[in-house]
């Protein structure tokens, strides 16, 4: 497949992907799908007939969410994928002057990209077993790092939707109860242990009523798409607070998300099989055939002072538990989810040195420095330092990714 718009080799946005997103511009707010660097107006294809013969309830794409889209159906949303698609090939039917003209196509920096979901709950999993371990080793104990249920049960948390933010606001640092290991009592202070976790979220594409269960194989008719996800944390925070019942104030003053949302069918020639898993899982638990993806990961540090260094390159296919377990888990006993609501994997720490998804692991609680071209060190994250993270999949010529996962930390008020 080739467009008649220029994409360049190395962008996200080729014909294959045809992820989904909300933009704003010129006083308009509306869905959009992106091509190399050109914004595509699905609002305005619609009202050019682009999506004659598909059932679409009109202005759907007039909308400041994604969510009425979603909630059609992938029995109309994949149609209107595969349509924008053809549409945008080589000779397709955007393929002539009167639509070059029309407002459909807008110049990608012109735009401001918003977060594309009313996001209902969100769910942050545990699932990458090197992070588990690693954290266990650093907040617990290193002989038993693992806990003994998280071989059997995809360990999550309910965390905080309101503060999820789209790629490129600004992340203040927050304030909390820090104790450090020395003082008798806690103190009340800035974080000076602010992290990332390189995450994937996905996003939930169909409601399921209170009491109803999804069925693991059945899994994956309930997963819209991915998009990149980082879930900040304050690891001073969160390291006093979490017992017994877990993370709350370190974790829910932000997570920012990439603001396109990749589809499970632009990610289908990627699926790849998971990692072994060692314990035999309870049947409702059980799957079959390829559940994840090979997506890479990366994530780079800014500061502003123009230095800038990749220190961590992961994948999603090291995933233990996979997101049709996920799912089937979550609702398992009956707790209903909802179209919008996102589901992140927890942090993708890989095998290797250079794969760990979070400072916390990468300087192994802050006892071996990042080091800036600069010659600065970083044990955690300093004000006016940008965390920029990447995903994208690639096979012989198709290439497909994510955008950018980008914030700022600024100073606490
Ligand atoms: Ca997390």
């Amino acid at each position: 497949m080739k467009s008649f718009i220029d994409v360049s080799k190395n962008s996200d946005f080729s014909i294959y992907n045809i992820p989904f997103g909300i933009f704003r511009y010129n006083g308009k707010t509306a869905a959009c799908t992106r091509i190399g660097d050109t914004i595509v107006d699905l609002d305005a294809c619609q009202k050019s007939h682009i999506f004659k013969g598909i059932d679409l309830p009109e202005d759907i794409f007039h909308s400041e969410n994604l969510n009425s889209f979603i909630g059609l159906g992938k029995h109309i949303t994949s149609p209107v994928r595969i349509r924008i698609q053809e549409a945008l090939t080589l000779g397709g039917a955007l393929d002539n002057d009167t639509f070059r003209n029309a407002d459909i196509f807008i110049n990608a920096d012109r735009v401001e990209m918003l977060l594309p979901l009313n996001i209902g709950d969100y769910t942050d999993f545990y699932s990458s077993k090197e992070h588990a371990t690693n954290v266990g080793m650093m907040f617990r104990d290193p002989n038993n790092a693992l806990l003994p249920n998280w071989l059997h049960i995809p360990i999550g948390y309910h965390g905080r939707a309101s503060s999820i933010v789209v790629s490129g606001t600004d992340i203040r640092r927050p304030y909390g109860q820090i104790k450090s290991p020395n003082q008798d009592n806690p103190e009340f202070s800035l974080s000076k242990e602010l992290d990332f976790e390189l995450e994937m979220a996905f996003v939930v594409g169909k409601d399921t009523a209170l009491g109803a269960r999804i069925d693991v194989n059945e899994a994956e008719e309930y997963i819209f798409g991915l998009m990149l996800f980082n879930d900040w944390s304050a690891r001073d925070i969160q390291r006093w607070e979490y017992v017994p019942l877990g993370p709350f104030l370190g974790k829910n003053f932000g997570s920012t998300v990439s603001p396109w949302i990749v589809t499970l069918e632009a990610l289908e020639p990627f699926r790849v099989a998971g990692p072994n898993q060692e314990k035999e899982v309870l049947p409702y638990l059980k799957t079959e055939g390829a559940k994840n993806y090979d997506i890479h990961l990366s994530v780079a540090l800014n500061d502003n002072k123009g230095n800038n260094k990749v220190i961590a390159q992961s994948n999603f296919k090291y995933m233990y538990w996979n997101m049709c377990q996920q799912l089937a888990h979550h609702t398992v006993n009956g707790c209903n989810v909802r179209i919008g609501d996102l589901m992140a994997s927890g942090t993708i720490s890989g095998p290797t040195q250079d794969s760990l998804g979070s400072m916390l692991e990468i300087t192994w609680k802050g006892t071996r420095p990042i080091v800036m071209p600069d010659q600065s060190e970083r044990k955690f994250i300093h004000d006016e330092d940008a965390v920029i993270m990447q995903g994208w999949c690639e096979k012989g010529e198709i290439r497909i990714g994510f955008g950018s996962c980008e914030g700022k930390v600024i100073s606490g008020l």
